[in-house]
């Protein structure tokens, strides 16, 4: 668990709505800033093929898309409220079959891209597309590390 999560942690709820910052976003991303980082978080959970995971890896997936501690927080508990995913010992479990899934798609594009999780230069980028927007790009291995899909 980032220490930054942790000192975040108890004042969330007193802070209101936090500030969605985008200024982390990499500016190799596609000009489409409108997506909700955090529609695009609960997406991404909701999506995740894991039968569980530690809330450190679900903030490594999580990290794709902001780095700010309080709206990754903003993501978790919007997936939880909304009934994506179940939080318990610090183990996040997606649900499955009780809610609809999300539509998702990888698409995949030739180019010079920049993976959004590890930073490696790509000749071929991988996206995930939500319906709340598209996410990526990503290298072959840690678009499966994303998804879930090993
Ligand atoms: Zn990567």
């Amino acid at each position: 668990m980032p220490t930054s999560w942790r000192r975040v942690a108890g004042s969330i709820y007193s802070l209101g709505v936090p500030a969605r910052a985008n200024a982390l976003w990499s500016p190799a991303r596609p000009t489409d800033v409108d997506e909700d980082p955090v529609e695009l978080g609960v997406s991404l959970l909701a999506n995740l093929e894991h039968e569980e995971l530690s809330l450190a890896d679900a903030m490594d997936r999580i990290e794709t898309i902001t780095t700010d501690p309080a709206l990754a927080r903003e993501i978790l508990d919007t997936a939880e409220l909304r009934g994506v995913i179940e939080r318990e010992d610090g183990l996040i479990r997606p649900k499955r079959g009780t809610y609809v899934r999300f539509e998702r798609d990888v698409v995949r594009r030739e180019g010079e891209f920049t993976c959004k999780r590890c930073g490696t230069a790509l000749r071929t980028g991988y996206f995930i597309r939500f319906e709340a927007g598209e996410h990526g790009p990503f290298g072959s291995s840690c678009i499966r590390t994303v998804t879930g899909r090993e």
